[in-house]
């Protein structure tokens, strides 16, 4: 699978509809199910070997618009994976204390130690994304976030840690139907909320901030990809695969033995 069509390029000012939100990659669903098996299993493993080797930290954010399927893809990505070396934030409302602190205060408590692999469900991003679109902040102060974020995130990349940022992209037919669903189904309606209808006037708005955002945010020390998420299990597997690809490149390695171990007898 070819990740790099998905990876928004530093310096470009790539419009959404350059992603097909129904893309599947040229493979059909059984294809794609059997290649996601696989790259779970690797997934599993290098992730296991992150916390054994203990130099490096993964950074993973997601991001989407209602029901563009956050949870779906947690689920589905990490199933596999030891709990102990991984964490799930999920970025809600803010509180007021967090309101009382800068708007990076509460991302920079949660971002991941040594060995571990977070994940960020919604992030700092919110902060360009929901209070651009609603207001929340003058545009002035929003307006200067992107500079801010940039070097936060290069602060923490020069610090050790690898970050990939998933723009999860659904169609606004997709989010009918997942809304729809959501309404009509009883085991779903928990996840349902009126006010996700008022949100989903503001649509073209939400789009527009997705594209300064991934124009403004996209470096090469952390890149954001525009997953095509209408099928699950396209985006399953491009998301699974830019993890493995990634962790890969960190060559990572179990820690040497103390001295004098090896050849050792147990008696
Ligand atoms: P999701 O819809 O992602 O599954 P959820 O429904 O479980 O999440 P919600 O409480 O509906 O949880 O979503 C969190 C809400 O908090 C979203 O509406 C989001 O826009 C809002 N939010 C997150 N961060 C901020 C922020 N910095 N400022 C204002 N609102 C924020
Ligand atoms: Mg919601």
């Amino acid at each position: 699978m070819d990740t790099d069509r998905y990876r928004v390029k530093p310096g470009t000012t790539p419009t959404l509809k350059r992603w097909d939100p129904a893309d599947d990659g040229g493979l059909d669903k059984a294809e794609g199910t059997k290649l996601l098996e696989r790259e779970r299993l690797e997934l599993e493993r290098l992730q296991e070997m992150l916390y054994v080797d203990g130099r490096h930290k993964l950074l993973v954010v997601l991001q989407a618009i209602d029901a563009g399927g956050k949870d779906g893809t947690i689920r589905a990505v990490f199933e596999g994976v030891n709990p102990q070396g991984v964490t799930v934030r999920s970025f809600k409302r803010p509180t007021d204390e967090e309101l009382a602190h800068d708007y990076l205060w509460r991302a920079h408590q949660h971002v991941p130690q040594s060995g571990m692999l977070t994940i960020f469900n919604r992030s700092h991003y919110e902060d360009v994304l929901v209070v651009r679109v609603h207001g929340l902040v003058p545009e002035e102060r929003w307006a200067k976030r992107y500079g801010h974020i940039k070097a936060f995130e290069q602060m923490l990349v020069d610090e050790g840690t690898t970050i990939r940022k998933f723009l999860l992209h659904i169609s606004k037919d997709e989010q009918r139907i997942r809304q729809q669903e959501r309404i009509d189904d009883p085991d779903k309606q928990w996840k349902f909320s009126k006010a996700d209808l008022a949100e989903r006037e503001h649509w073209d708005e939400y789009q527009a901030a997705f594209e300064a955002m991934i124009a403004k945010t996209s470096t090469p020390d952390a890149p954001w990809y525009v997953v095509p998420a209408n099928r699950n299990w396209f985006r399953n597997l491009l998301v699974t695969t830019v993890l493995t690809e990634t962790l890969r490149g960190l060559r990572l390695r179990y820690p040497p033995p103390e001295e004098g171990v090896t050849g050792l007898v147990v008696t």
